[in-house]
């Protein structure tokens, strides 16, 4: 039964004995080799008679292999423009090797024609991986030679989405050819699967053996590829975990190299990370955080509050400015500067901002004056045309003028000024909602941001407003406020603390006030009695 399989198998399979002569071949194998038939092949020394045309470096190539053969992967040109990929593994036979042939080029497509092989790279796949690791592991703790060092290409997604997914293939193989030199014949490569490699690092002194190829493989993955005249630069990310060092279990083992991997990702990318106990702990509370931060919008743990903005022109409350909080159950409240950069990085953030944006509007029609309502928008939100369509139905839906509303945005979402974030921008303008610039004089190139659009305000960031003691200072700020008055647009300085600050700036020509001094953020149902406190309170002095 079993022999009939192999005979019928799709992939070519050759079994050799210990003098590398033919025992037996199926029909596939010589068809793959573009021989006659496979009774013929037996006897043969493939080196004669199998690689007719093949390049002399090829032959070097195989016949290294076949006196070392592991787990390896060799392409071979066995006719005009064919190329075929042997892959040979001596470890079922005894000392026989058992020779299978993955053959891309007559299907056309790759094609996984063993259930160990990957198709794309024919290297060991993942099934290997888990023979493989359980084998080391069996021999237990004192095996401490061994270590899976786990690769993670960078920027590969870019590659594939900007250059296609046969430029992204044909760097995965690139790549595994380039991890395949820096590695001894011994050890062992598999693509796990994506752009996620594994190497089962055996015989070596550790922690040395592998830092030394993680070492390598980091500086050899850094250089760049050639493909189809396009130069990419990738680089690559490496978690090492070192057999009986944490772990002897096997999948634990593939853990702490993920965590490692992670760590090296955390780092910078390009690096290689080894594992340590404390990045366990970590990992499990980052784990727990995103857990709950995925469920917290469903479970109505986020609220707005509302912080007052005051026209220094009139002492009138002008605005509200949104500000989102976590109330976890647990935690307890949790900061927008803990969350946001996390809601950013798992994508959540489209949701939890469409949320915002609407809940804000909203709210903001049960006020009693005509305040504008501004709503910080992180720059992710402006990678797709959605924002446009979030921001034209929180109106419609809650009925807001759209001069009520303003959009905060920071400098980063102009650091890409791609032409899709400017019509993006405009057309949220259009409507007749504000866009003002947050957090003003933190970025990189403040001035040059601001000629690229109109924007209705200058948000002059806290740090500006606090260190306004020195006369340094003040002349900043001065010719900030200067030119913002220049641009036509409205300046607001955020972070008001003290009576000193709050006349410094009513003297500078300052518009707009927001900070503790005026009031701190609060809950929706009290904005009512504020105002009515503001109302019959004496106007502030500001001579
Ligand atoms: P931001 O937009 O610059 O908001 C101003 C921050 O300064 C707020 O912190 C506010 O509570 C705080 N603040 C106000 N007055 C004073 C003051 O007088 N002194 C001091 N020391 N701080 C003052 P908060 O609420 O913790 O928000 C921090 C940041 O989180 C915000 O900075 C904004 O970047 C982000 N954020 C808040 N809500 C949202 C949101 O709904 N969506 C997005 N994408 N980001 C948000
Ligand atoms: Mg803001
Ligand atoms: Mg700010």
């Amino acid at each position: 039964m079993l022999a009939e399989s192999v005979d019928a198998a799709s992939a070519g399979i050759a079994i050799l004995d210990e003098q590398n002569s033919v025992v037996y071949a199926n029909a596939a194998f010589a068809t793959q080799l573009r021989l006659a038939d496979s009774a013929s092949l037996i006897g043969t020394l493939p080196l004669s008679t199998w690689t007719h045309s093949a390049s002399e470096q090829e032959r070097h190539s195989l016949e290294d292999q076949m006196h070392d053969p592991g787990a390896s992967v060799l392409s071979l040109k066995v006719g005009e423009n064919i190329t075929t990929t042997l892959y040979l593994d001596d470890r079922r036979e005894g000392r026989r090797i058992v020779m299978v042939i993955n053959d891309w080029t007559m299907s056309g497509a790759p094609r996984n024609v063993i259930a160990q092989l990957d198709a794309l790279t024919g290297l060991a796949n993942r099934t290997m991986y888990d023979k493989h690791i359980q084998d080391l592991c069996d021999i237990g703790e004192d095996n401490a030679a061994s270590a899976v060092i786990l690769l993670d290409m960078d920027r590969f997604k870019q590659v594939n989405d900007t250059l296609g997914h046969a430029t992204g293939d044909s760097l995965l193989i690139l790549a595994a050819k380039r991890m395949r030199s820096a590695i001894r014949s011994n050890d062992i490569l598999i693509r796990l699967g994506g752009d996620e490699f594994v190497i089962l690092q055996t015989q070596s002194k550790q922690p040395d053996g592998a830092q030394t190829v993680a070492e390598r493989l980091v500086e050899l993955l850094q250089r760049s590829f050639l493909i189809n005249g396009h130069q990419i630069n990738s680089g690559v990310s490496i978690g090492v975990a070192v057999l009986g060092q944490g772990t002897s279990n096997p999948e634990e083992l593939l853990k702490h190299a993920e965590l490692a991997l992670y760590e090296a990702k955390r780092l910078g990318r390009s690096r290689y990370c080894f594992f340590e106990s404390n990045l366990e702990s970590n990992a499990l509370e980052r784990c727990n955080l995103e857990l709950d931060l995925r469920r917290a919008l469903c479970l109505r743990q986020f609220s707005l509050l509302y912080q007052p903005q005051k026209s220094l022109s009139d002492d009138s409350i002008s605005g509200f400015e949104a500000l989102i909080r976590w109330d976890h159950p647990v935690r307890g409240r949790v900061s927008p500067v803990d969350f946001i950069p996390l809601a950013e990085e798992l994508g959540e953030i489209h949701a939890i901002g469409e949320w915002v944006i609407r809940t804000a509007c909203q709210q903001a029609t049960t006020w009693e004056g005509k305040q504008i309502v501004a709503v910080n928008v992180s720059p992710l939100q402006f990678n797709d045309d959605h924002i446009v369509t979030v921001v034209r139905e929180a109106l419609q839906a809650s009925g807001l003028a759209p001069e009520r509303l303003e959009v905060e945005i920071t400098e980063s979402t102009l650091m890409h000024n791609t032409e899709e974030v400017m019509q993006r921008l405009w057309a949220i303008k259009n409507m007749g909602v504000a866009i003002a610039m947050d957090d003003f004089g933190t970025g990189y190139a403040s001035l040059s941001h601001l000629s690229s659009f109109p924007f209705s305000k200058l948000k002059i960031d806290k740090s500006f407003i606090q260190a306004n003691q020195t006369p340094r200072a003040k002349a900043l700020m001065e010719a900030i406020l200067a030119m913002g008055t220049s641009l036509g647009m409205m300046t607001i300085a955020e972070g008001v603390e003290t009576l000193d600050q709050y006349e410094d700036l009513a003297r500078g020509g300052c518009t707009t006030a927001q900070g503790y001094y005026i009031a701190k953020p609060m809950a929706p149902e009290n904005i009512e009695h504020f105002m009515r406190s503001t109302q019959t309170a004496s106007p502030m002095s500001v001579s």
